[in-house]
C-alpha cells in the first residue's frame, strides 16, 4: 500500500458540540482534499465512553450541512473503508494491541488505580509532582515486564483487569516533518508509556486513531496543534507496525481576540460572539449560541474561518467555498496562533449580505415581512436596506419605516436639527413635492436641489428634518429613494402628520 492518493479525515470525538476551531480543522481537511482531487472522510472517535454526549454526532453532521462541507465517506454516507464510527470497529483493535505485545512494543500492566494513585502521591512527597509511568518507573510496577511469565498468564486467565501500555524506548530521538512546523524532534525520555488499550476492552484514542488512519489509507493527518504532543507516539506506533507514516500537519490554535490564550467555549457568550456553528443546549439547559441562529450566512462563516490561520498570499479576502478549494494550500497556513476577530467576522457577514441578490434576501425574509407587502416591495426594501445591514433581520428591523408610519421621532436629532424656521421650510417643501408629476427619486432630488439653491440653504437644513418626518430616525438609505418607494401620497401624509406631532413636542418642551 502506498499513500499516494490524497485521503484526509476529520476525526472528532462526540464529547460535545463542535467548536469553531473544530469546524476550521474540518474545513482545512475538506479544502485540502478538494484541491488535490482527494477524499474527505468523517470518522467519529467515540472510544471514550465516559465522555460520550448524546446528540454530539448529529450536531457535527448538521454543522457540516449548514457550512456546505460534504464528506465523501463517513457515517450515514458510506464508503469502502467503514464502519466510520470507532465503537463499531471495536473488535479489530484488540488484535493490533496483541501484535504490539508480540513484537515487544507494548506490555500488559496490572496496576490498580489505587496503586497508581499511591505511586503518584509518594512521588509528590519526594518533590516529583509529575510522576509518569515510563521507562524508569515501570520497573517498580506490576506489569508483564516485571512479573514472571507464569504469573502474567495466571492473571490474564483469572480475568484480572489490565491495560496494554506502549513500551516507550529509552533515549531515542523521534523525528518527523510537519507540513506546517517543519522538522519536529522529540526525545523518547520525555514521553511516557501511554495506555493503548483499556481494561474496558476499548482502545485509547492513540491506538484506535493510528489503526484507523492506516486502515483508511489516510495520507495526511491535518489536525489541531493540541495533538502535536501525541504525534511522536503516533509516529512510533506506525514504525512499530511497520506501516507507512502519513504526512502530518498541525494547525495553529485559535486565540482569544486579545491574543491571550486559547479561544474557549466559554469565551463566546462571555465576550458577545458565538464560538459554535449552531446553537447547542446542554443537558442542564445552558445555551451556547451559534453563528447560524445569530444570523450569519454560512458563506461568511466559512470565509472568516478559512482566514483564521491561512491567507491566499494576495489582497483578496472574499472567497466562496469553491474559490477556497482552488486557492488553499498547507504552505500558506501559519505556525503562530490565529487571533479571532469578532469585528472582522461581522465585516465578512456585511460583505456577504451586500453581495446577496435582493430577490434572494426577500425570499429569505418572506415570512418576516408584513403580509400586506407585495413581492416587489419586499425586494425593493431589501435593496434599500442591505447596504447598512449586517444580518438579514436588520433589513426588517431597521427598515420598519418602509412599511409602517413612524410612531416616534429621534429626539437627539430633533433637538439638534429642528430649528425655529424648520417648520416653515418644510411647509414650502411640501408645496414643491405636491407639484411633482412623476414621483421618481431623480425628480424629487432635482427639485430638492433647486429648492435649496433658491433659498441658499445647506443640504442638512431640510434633508434631516425631512428624513425625521418620514422615517422617524436620523439615518438610513437615500431619502429620495425612500420617497419614491413610499409614493407621493404616503410621503405627504407622513410629513403633514409628523409636522403636527413635532410642533406639539416642541411646544411641550
Ligand atoms: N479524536 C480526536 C479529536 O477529538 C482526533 C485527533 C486527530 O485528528 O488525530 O480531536
Amino acid at each position: 500500500m502506498s499513500l499516494n492518493k490524497v485521503r484526509v479525515r476529520f476525526a472528532p470525538s462526540p464529547t460535545g458540540p463542535l467548536h469553531m476551531g473544530g469546524v476550521r480543522t474540518a474545513l482545512y481537511n475538506y479544502l485540502f482534499a478538494k484541491k488535490n482531487n482527494g477524499t474527505f472522510i468523517l470518522r467519529i472517535e467515540d472510544t471514550d465512553q465516559n465522555r460520550f454526549v448524546e446528540g454530539a454526532q448529529d450536531y457535527i453532521l448538521n454543522s457540516f450541512k449548514w457550512c456546505g462541507i460534504t464528506p465523501d465517506e463517513g457515517p450515514g454516507i458510506g464508503g469502502n473503508y467503514g464502519p466510520y464510527v470507532q465503537s463499531e470497529r471495536k473488535d479489530m483493535y484488540q488484535e493490533y494491541a496483541q501484535r504490539l505485545i508480540q513484537s515487544e512494543h507494548a506490555y500488559y500492566a496490572f496496576d490498580t488505580s489505587e496503586e497508581l494513585t499511591k505511586m503518584r502521591d509518594e512521588a509528590k512527597k519526594m518533590g516529583m509532582p509529575n510522576w509518569q509511568y515510563n521507562g524508569v518507573s515501570r520497573v517498580n510496577m506490576r506489569n508483564s515486564l516485571t512479573l514472571p511469565k507464569s504469573e502474567v498468564e495466571k492473571l490474564i486467565e483469572n480475568k484480572e483487569p489490565y491495560v496494554i501500555r506502549m513500551k516507550m524506548p529509552r533515549n531515542e530521538d523521534v523525528r518527523f516533518e510537519d507540513e506546517i512546523r517543519g522538522w519536529v524532534v522529540v526525545n523518547t525520555n520525555n514521553l511516557d508509556d501511554k495506555v493503548l488499550y483499556k481494561s474496558d476492552g476499548m482502545p485509547t484514542y492513540h491506538l484506535a486513531n493510528i489503526v484507523d488512519d492506516h486502515a483508511m489509507e489516510i495520507s495526511h493527518v491535518i489536525r489541531g496543534e493540541e495533538w502535536l504532543p501525541s504525534a511522536p507516539l503516533h509516529v512510533l506506533l506506525y514504525d512499530a507496525f511497520n506501516w507507512e507514516r502519513p504526512q502530518f500537519a498541525h494547525l495553529p490554535l485559535l486565540l482569544k481576540p486579545d491574543g491571550n490564550g486559547k479561544l474557549s467555549k466559554r469565551d463566546g457568550d462571555r465576550l458577545g460572539f458565538p464560538v459554535f456553528p449552531l446553537d447547542w443546549t446542554t443537558s442542564d439547559g445552558e445555551l451556547y449560541s451559534g453563528y447560524k441562529e445569530k444570523g450569519y450566512f454560512p458563506e461568511a462563516f466559512i470565509n472568516m474561518l478559512a482566514f483564521l490561520g491561512w491567507n491566499p498570499g494576495t489582497q483578496q479576502e472574499l472567497f466562496n467555498l469553491e474559490e477556497l478549494c482552488e486557492a488553499f494550500g498547507l504552505n500558506r497556513v501559519s505556525k503562530g496562533g490565529a487571533k479571532f476577530d469578532p469585528e472582522k467576522t461581522r465585516w465578512f457577514q456585511q460583505q456577504y449580505i451586500r453581495a446577496t441578490k435582493n430577490e434572494k434576501l426577500a425570499e429569505l425574509l418572506a415570512d418576516k415581512f408584513p403580509s400586506s407587502l407585495t413581492n416587489d416591495q419586499k425586494v425593493t426594501i431589501c435593496s434599500l436596506m442591505k447596504e447598512r445591514a449586517t444580518f438579514a433581520d436588520d433589513i426588517i428591523k431597521d427598515g420598519v419605516y418602509l412599511y409602517e408610519k413612524p410612531t416616534s421621532f429621534d429626539e437627539k436629532v430633533l433637538s439638534k436639527k429642528w430649528k425655529d424656521n424648520t417648520a416653515s421650510l418644510i411647509e414650502q417643501w411640501i408645496e414643491i413635492l405636491k407639484e411633482i408629476k412623476s414621483f421618481t427619486s431623480e425628480n424629487i432630488e432635482a427639485d430638492f436641489k433647486a429648492f435649496l439653491e433658491k433659498n441658499q440653504l445647506g443640504f442638512g437644513a431640510v434633508l434631516l428634518p425631512f428624513r425625521i418626518l418620514v422615517t422617524g430616525v436620523g439615518a438610513g438609505p437615500g431619502m429620495f429613494d425612500i420617497s419614491e418607494f413610499l409614493g407621493k401620497e404616503e410621503v405627504l401624509d407622513r410629513i403633514e402628520k409628523g409636522l403636527v406631532q413635532i410642533e406639539r413636542i416642541k411646544n411641550e418642551a
